[in-house]
């Protein structure tokens, strides 16, 4: 396909088509889902997939959204896992009213809720301002450290979401407390199950040698693994192309999205990610066709 080999800046590309990776309010970002769908609108994108972290509550007002402005909207969700490191797998197409799903993610936003609501008091109990029902209001289901940081940040103790992030609830700092994750099997089969495509996301913020990617891939593979995203925010030229070429020799489906969170993470643009990000349409017509859409 000769559309996917142009440069993402070369004269004609058909540049910002669909966004795969993409956060709302249903977890830690900062647009609304009809807000995100009204972004994608305006730059020109023509479809994107909501992908909240353990939630697809995001899905059905942007779908909604994409009805009325002509945006194709992508049912997706990330799942945290563990894989030696923490490791986040996409799920897409998932039917979210599969009884494979709900158990799965009921038990982890119930988890969730347990440390936030503990992390909450430790907070409190240094005189912050920290009422986890007060959260729930606000922020909704799926709350997770981001959250926490952007009220640090918002009381002005820190300099930015990331900065309060590292500062204060990181591991190892002061307010962490950790939560259970799902093994990495039952994520991918959890999706597989409920009738979604299995993902692995942004494969170098695992920090794995080349070796160490090869097996990670082949243990998600032997569970039901069927793509990768090889275009992400700031990978250049180079990564995205070894990782086209990894996709390309286990037979995955190529995906690529920008992991927008809105002011969450103000470097990160929809569609573009960080300039470069260019990710065609054609990749979402064979994940539609391999999810028999
Ligand atoms: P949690 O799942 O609540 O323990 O929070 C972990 C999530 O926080 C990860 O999935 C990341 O998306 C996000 N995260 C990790 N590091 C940072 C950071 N420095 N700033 C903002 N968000 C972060
Ligand atoms: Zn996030
Ligand atoms: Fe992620
Ligand atoms: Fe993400």
């Amino acid at each position: 396909d000769i559309r996917e080999g142009k440069p993402p800046h070369g004269e004609g590309a058909r540049m910002r088509e669909i966004d795969l990776h993409v956060h709302t309010t249903a977890s830690d970002g900062t647009c609304t889902p009809a807000e995100v769908v009204a972004l994608a609108q305006k730059i020109g994108l023509k479809a994107i997939a909501i992908t909240d972290h353990d939630t697809e509550s995001g899905y059905f007002e942007a779908a909604e959204a994409g009805e009325k402005l002509g945006i194709e909207v992508v049912p997706g969700i990330e799942i945290s896992t563990k894989y030696g490191v923490a490791v986040h797998i996409l799920g897409y197409f998932i039917d979210p009213q599969s009884p494979e799903l709900r158990p799965v993610l009921d038990w982890v936003i119930n988890d969730r809720n347990d440390r936030n609501r503990k992390m909450a008091e430790l907070m409190a109990a240094d005189g912050l301002p920290f009422d986890y029902d007060e959260m729930r209001a606000r922020f909704g289901e799926s709350i997770g450290r981001p959250h926490f940081a952007r009220m640090l940040y918002e009381l002005g103790l820190a300099e930015s979401v990331n900065d309060a992030f590292q500062r204060y609830v990181e591991k190892g700092q002061k307010y962490y407390l950790p939560r259970t994750i799902i093994p990495i099997e039952m994520s991918v089969e959890t999706i597989c199950r409920s009738g979604g495509i299995a993902v692995l996301a942004h494969p170098f913020q695992y920090k794995k040698s080349d070796a160490e990617l090869r097996e990670l891939i082949e243990h998600c593979m032997a569970h039901g693994l069927r793509g990768m995203e090889c275009r992400y925010s700031g990978y250049d030229a180079q990564q995205t192309a070894y990782l086209e070429g990894l996709a390309e020799e286990y037979g995955l489906l190529k995906t690529g999205g920008s992991d927008f969170h809105g002011a969450n993470k103000p470097a990160i643009s929809l569609g573009t990610g960080k300039g470069e990000l260019n990710v065609p349409y054609a990749w979402l017509e064979r994940l539609k066709a391999a999810a028999h859409k």
